[in-house]
């Protein structure tokens, strides 16, 4: 498939910044995830973007979490998030927290008191809303907006002594309550919270707002480009008034925004994904149905494939929806050339091949790959008994079935030709085994060049056969079949099924991957794979529902 050819409208900004010198030399980013859940691939997005800039410019990028809520945060998470940043192959910089910020804030808040740029505001919650005027409608003016420099950083410096309670009053920036842009009237910069916070303990019960604490924390760290989503848009001009009027920073950081990935059949939102595993509707962050980076990897999708992923669906203004059938291809483009192949049949039908010798086992060579011939071949045995793929007998043919029914040849794949004889069933009518006749003469790489077969199926042998366990997974999301305009979760996400494997299953290891030959790929499960119980998660299937724009 030829490489897209995509301009990136941020590196586009980041040449000329060079150019022009605006920032020396220096491209510095940041990916900074709130620690309150894991990350999806939605964040993938983001870290290939900011990482992969950094390295293309042979700058930095830190990870930075942002812990300016007091929330609880959980360990579990930042252990994830590392992970996984580092799974996707990227290491950052410096690993920074916002809070180690706090006192730097509170100065830049004392300072634009001082510059008369901010005041404490007493309004409730319900008036600055009320105040705050409409998109038609220019808000109004707080009474307390007037305040004096004095009065404000007294307040101010009450508030941080715990003096008042939750809400009784904060810290807005004075800038104009008829902007036509909601967010500069007189957004709120500083917030009072008892509440302990995980970094700097009980130390505050004041902190700052997103809008305020964002520009400080990339202007400090000397970040050049803040990438960020489309949704900050409306925020930027807020982002550059904090970092002009606190007058710090000579070279102030440039925020960039980026439309969002979003991905059919799936939710890419934390709050709505922690809700699936607290309701126990899904396994937990990381079952292999969720779009979360953890849940991905132990469905068995690469880092290559990801950020392959990353990469094609290039970088946008607008929001848009991409088709998960695209992600599916990249993992397909990825595995095809580095997993080998296995024999494993589903639903499985017993063929009895009636002329080959009993007790006679012969040990067929079968590639390991087509793609790539240099993972060489092993060694499958081939007996009296067999077991075929339920799929691949009709016992009355549809038009153009080349596999076995009765009458007709096929080749038994790195073995010999085939023909079904007679279907012996069992008493309920349900099929028992096929009859089938072997041709000694049609052994595979015996050069046999006499008959054409149309079909080739796989197969294997009965008395060797490893029964294994196959999670086939559907969509997370699928439309709301009454009707509603809201996804609902796919109740048949997963269907676990009995399978047949060839022997050479037995040396599989928790975490490897193969291809299941005519079924698709899979990846023996990280976590509960094991000799007694070999759950395979089927990574995707073989046919590509995606077809590259010519
Ligand atoms: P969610 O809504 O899923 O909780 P979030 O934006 O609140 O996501 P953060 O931890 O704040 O999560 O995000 C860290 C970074 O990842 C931010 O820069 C954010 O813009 C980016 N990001 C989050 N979701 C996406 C997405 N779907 N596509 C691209 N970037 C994203
Ligand atoms: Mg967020």
């Amino acid at each position: 498939m030829p490489e897209m050819e995509k301009t990136n409208f941020i590196h586009n900004i980041i040449d000329h910044d060079l150019e022009t010198g605006k920032n020396g030399d220096r491209v510095y980013t940041r990916f900074p995830p709130e620690p309150n859940g894991y990350l999806h691939i939605g964040h993938a997005k983001s870290i290939c973007l900011n990482f992969s800039t950094a390295q293309k410019y042979g700058g930095k990028c830190n990870l930075r979490y942002d812990d300016t809520n007091p929330e609880k945060e959980d360990i579990e998470y930042i252990n994830s998030i590392e992970e996984d940043v580092r799974w996707l192959g990227f290491q950052w910089d410096k690993r920074l927290w916002a809070s180690d910020y706090f006192d730097i804030m509170y100065d830049c808040a004392v300072d634009l008191i001082k510059k008369g740029l901010a005041y404490v505001c007493e309004l409730t919650p319900e008036e600055i809303k009320e105040y705050r005027g409409t998109l038609k409608e220019p808000g109004k003016e707080s009474p307390y907006r007037n305040r004096s420099v004095e009065e404000n950083l007294k307040l101010f410096e009450e508030m941080k002594a715990g003096k008042y309670e939750d809400g009784q009053m904060v810290l807005r920036a004075k800038i104009d309550m008829a902007s036509p842009n909601i967010n500069m009237r007189d957004p709120i910069i500083y917030r009072i919270v008892h509440a302990e916070h995980h970094n700097t303990g009980d130390k505050w019960c004041i902190y700052p707002m997103y809008d305020f604490a964002h520009p400080i924390e990339d202007a400090v760290e000397g970040i050049t480009h803040s990438i960020c989503t489309l949704e900050f848009e409306d925020h930027r001009p807020l982002y550059d008034w904090v970092i002009e009027k606190v007058g710090r920073w000579p070279q102030p950081p440039q925020q960039i925004e980026f439309a969002r990935l979003n991905l059919t059949n799936t939710v890419m939102s934390k709050r709505y994904l922690k809700k699936l595993v607290d309701d126990g509707v899904v396994e937990g962050w990381d079952d292999p149905r969720m779009p979360t980076i953890a849940g991905i990897r132990r469905r068995g999708y690469t880092p290559e494939a990801v950020r392959d992923f990353c990469e094609r669906i290039g970088v946008a203004k607008a929001n848009s929806t991409v088709e998960m059938s695209l992600l599916e291809h990249c993992v397909r483009e990825d595995l095809k050339t580095r997993v080998p192949s296995r024999n494993v049949v589903e639903k499985p039908i017993k063929v009895i091949i009636t002329n080959y010798p009993e007790g006679q086992t012969e040990m067929m060579e079968i590639e390991n790959s087509k793609e790539v011939p240099e993972m060489g071949t092993r060694q499958v045995p081939f007996s009296r008994e067999l077991w075929v793929d339920g799929d691949d007998f009709m016992e009355v043919p549809e038009k153009k079935y080349f596999r076995l029914f009765p009458g007709n040849e096929v080749r038994f794949k790195g073995a010999y030709f085939i023909t079904c004889q007679e279907v012996v069933k069992n008493d309920d009518g349900s099929i028992k085994e096929l009859h089938c006749t072997y041709d000694p003469e049609t052994r595979s790489g015996s050069g046999f060049e006499g008959r054409k077969v149309k079909g080739t199926i796989h197969w294997v042998d009965a008395a060797t056969a490893v029964p294994i366990k196959i999670r086939n997974y559907g969509h997370l999301m699928i439309d709301d079949p009454e009707g509603g305009d809201k996804m609902i979760f796919n109740e048949n996400s997963m269907e676990v099924i009995d399978a047949y494997a060839e022997p050479a299953i037995k040396d599989a290891k928790a975490g490897e991957r193969f291809q299941f030959f005519r079924h698709g790929y899979y990846i023996a499960d990280a976590k509960l794979y094991s000799d007694e119980n070999r759950i395979f998660n089927r990574i995707v299937d073989l046919k590509s529902g995606w077809k590259p724009a010519k």
